[in-house]
């Protein structure tokens, strides 16, 4: 995969929520003490309380959506030449790409207005419309605020704890969470919860419908990854190997209900899984992939 350096990263659909500098607070390490999530909780529940001061009249008249965050460090950042080596201005761009696709894509395929969600970045903990999460939940949508939530740390777990490796894991992560925004603006989510309401019995089923089609719209972008472009233009990739690929469709089995048991020593059982086995998720995605049609995402069956 190699990204294009002349594009321009649009800095403004993230939402930079991790304190001063990005990555931890200020940079400066805190000892920790008294068990997890403690002290260290409580320093960063107060910090984002302060972060999001400025906006605070914003935030409360405009519900969840606006921004809380202060970007100004990595719109900095973000600038520079050396920018495409920042793991966060590179999330931020691969936000850019994957939201060019449902611009273009979603009224074509599915004749509707594309409507932009932002990214937010934070560290260890975050409150959303959904409620409070900590980092430990990984990357998130919430249908409440209409934002995907990330820390980026996430991309660490995924490659030791997981196993799945490669930059190439990091764009798909933020695609299926944008498909997820994408269900929400078709109503797809709406209308799956309530289906699971009626029918208790399939929550898990109907949940593994919703985040496999989520898989399979990650595929339609990754197909069409190349062709988006910056707004003046410019292609954000320049080219996207079959090995990108494959890096993806890797994290997606590693990611799979049962792989994830396995790992942690736990009985597989498929009538607790959410998000489906990693053959489904493979599968998903490679369709979404091979088709670059999300209309061929059809994981509800509805034709
Ligand atoms: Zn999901």
């Amino acid at each position: 995969m190699e990204l294009n350096e002349n594009a321009q990263i649009d800095t403004s659909q993230v939402d930079d929520r991790r304190g001063s500098g990005g990555g931890g607070i200020g940079g400066i390490p805190i000892p920790i003490g008294g068990g997890r999530g403690g002290i260290v909780g409580i320093i960063i529940a107060v910090l984002v309380a302060l972060v999001g001061g400025g906006f605070g009249l914003n935030a409360a008249v405009n519900g969840g959506g606006e921004s809380q965050g202060d970007n100004t460090g990595l719109e900095q950042k973000c600038a520079a030449d050396d920018a495409l080596r920042q793991l966060d201005c590179r999330n931020a761009l691969y936000v850019n790409s994957i939201q060019a696709y449902w611009r273009t894509a979603l009224p074509e395929r599915f004749g509707e207005q594309y409507q932009p969600s932002k990214t937010v970045f934070f560290s260890q903990n975050v409150t959303t419309g959904c409620g409070a999460a900590d980092s430990g939940v990984g990357p998130f949508y919430c249908p409440a605020d209409d934002l995907v939530y990330i820390d980026l740390t996430f991309y660490r777990v995924l490659a030791d704890q997981l196993g799945a490796e490669g930059e190439f894991a990091q764009p798909y992560v933020l695609a299926h969470e944008y498909g997820h925004h994408v269900q929400d603006l078709l109503g797809t989510e709406a209308q799956m919860r309530r289906q699971q309401q009626r029918d208790p019995d399939n929550a898990n089923a109907l949940s593994v419908k919703l985040e496999l089609q989520a898989d399979c719209y990650a595929g339609a972008w990754a197909r069409n990854a190349t062709g988006t472009a910056d707004e003046s233009g410019q292609k954000i990739f320049t080219s996207i190997s079959e090995q990108d690929i494959q890096q993806a469709i890797d994290t997606a089995e590693k990611i799979g209900d049962d792989a994830i048991s396995e790992r942690a020593n736990r009985p597989v059982n498929p009538d607790e899984f959410t998000h489906g086995s990693s053959a489904q998720r493979k599968e998903w995605f490679s369709r979404g992939y091979s088709s670059g049609d999300p209309k061929s995402c059809d994981t509800f069956g509805n034709g």
